[in-house]
């Protein structure tokens, strides 16, 4: 069947709560997918960073065989004989105590917001229902009816009120602010490294470490968001260790799964974590083998390959690239590792269609941005294809 009619009973069926690009895949290996006329492109987006080991690597796939051939799914009713294995390689590789396994990022999010919550009334001895936990503008946590309530996007939040009480929003990259903003109720600070969605907004230099501190000084738990930033997409293995901060909780997800299976977490250590008791909180499918076998594979896939190290070394080469591309649409080229933004003066969304008809898959973000954030696996002779075609696809670009 040809793009057109897939993407028509793609249409039909499905509900408009997305707006792809018109391109309709079918195959993927490594940084380079196919659509179903055969035609190749360079996958620049990474499933918003959830394929920082690119498309169907070979090691995952052979995991999830195995496993998929032996046993899935045991729910937490009873003990299986990959969670525990999976847990003590994401907590010895990132330095925490404990981790809770679940699927999805905002499930992860909203498990970070229960464990601060429950930690402030249990630990810091804040007042039945008063916990506050302070968030910033431009936010990007996910999509569930809390989360997008302390979003300060109006479509994510129009029409799905009313929302849970107590965040409490405050500039991002704003030190002072959250000074002004802690008060004794307050449990925990919300913030992503860099912001993804929010367009690759970088903060200065300090301004995590900063944070911290005042979360420290103040028995405020440092919460960080690494979902997008995590698995080596900046260029270190978590985005907050370039400030030598090591969050209370730390969020992670996305490449967790490797492309293959939705796998999120969060981390933090006992004194956070054993608030949690046998009933309070769960998920049916988290931490099952299958989930736990290809978390495994991810790691391993993250540290062998080196992708931090990778994602430093090539994206501080790529960004010096795209910034040798001249074109007055061009408002400026930031980003962090391999995740990169470049701001347009116009609407991006027609360049992301001009860079898909020459054979670059990228997503516009918040509206002026075109995001590359290719898989981690990518070489440089591949990010070398794409930079005449980048060019291209913006010197051509008129609307
Ligand atoms: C993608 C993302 C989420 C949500 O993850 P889902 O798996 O889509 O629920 C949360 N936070 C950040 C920073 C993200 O990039």
């Amino acid at each position: 069947m040809r793009s057109q009619e897939i993407i028509k009973i793609t249409e039909k069926f499905s509900a408009h709560n997305y707006h792809p690009l018109p391109v309709v895949l079918k195959k993927g290996k490594g940084v380079w997918v196919w659509d179903v006329e055969g035609k190749k492109y360079l996958d620049m987006l990474s499933g918003y960073s959830a394929l920082n080991q690119g498309h169907c690597h070979p090691e995952i796939v052979k995991a999830t065989k195995k496993q998929i051939e032996s046993l899935t799914l045991t729910s937490r009713a009873f003990y299986n004989d990959k969670l525990g294995f999976f847990l003590q390689k994401l907590c010895s590789l990132t330095g925490y105590e404990k981790a809770l396994p679940m699927n999805s990022g905002a499930e992860a999010v909203e498990t970070a917001i229960k464990a601060a919550r429950k930690w402030g009334y249990y630990k810091k001895g804040v007042k039945k229902d008063k916990a506050e936990i302070i968030v910033c503008e431009n936010n990007f946590h996910g999509r569930t009816i809390t989360i997008v309530g302390f979003s300060s996007e109006c479509q994510y939040r129009d029409g799905f009120g009313p929302f849970t009480p107590n965040f409490k929003m405050i500039p991002y990259n704003d030190v002072h602010a959250l000074k002004k903003a802690i008060n004794k109720n307050t449990v925990g600070f919300l913030v992503e490294p860099v912001q993804g969605e929010g367009g690759v907004i970088i903060p200065d230099d300090g301004y995590l470490n900063e944070c911290y501190k005042i979360c420290k000084e103040n028995n405020v738990l440092f919460i960080a968001d690494e979902i997008q930033t995590g698995f080596g997409r900046t260029g270190r293995l978590f985005a907050c260790e370039y400030e030598n901060v090591k969050p209370d909780i730390l969020i992670v997800g996305k490449a967790l799964g490797g492309g293959f299976y939705p796998v999120s977490a969060i981390l933090c250590d006992k004194r956070i974590m054993d608030v949690f008791k046998p009933g309070d909180h769960g998920s049916t499918f988290g931490g099952n083998p299958l989930a736990s076998a290809i978390g495994m594979a991810a790691l391993d896939v993250i540290i062998k390959e080196n992708l931090p190290g990778r994602a430093y070394e090539l994206g501080n080469w790529f960004m010096e690239e795209l910034k040798k591309i001249k074109n007055p649409v061009i408002k400026e080229i930031r980003g962090k590792g391999l995740l990169i933004g470049i701001e347009l003066k116009k609407k991006a969304r027609p360049y992301c269609e001009a860079l898909m008809k020459n054979g670059v898959l990228a997503k516009d973000t918040h509206d002026y941005v075109v995001r590359f954030a290719p898989p981690l696996v990518i070489k440089k002779e591949e990010l070398k294809w794409a930079l005449p075609r980048i060019k291209k696809a913006f010197d051509t670009c008129v609307f």
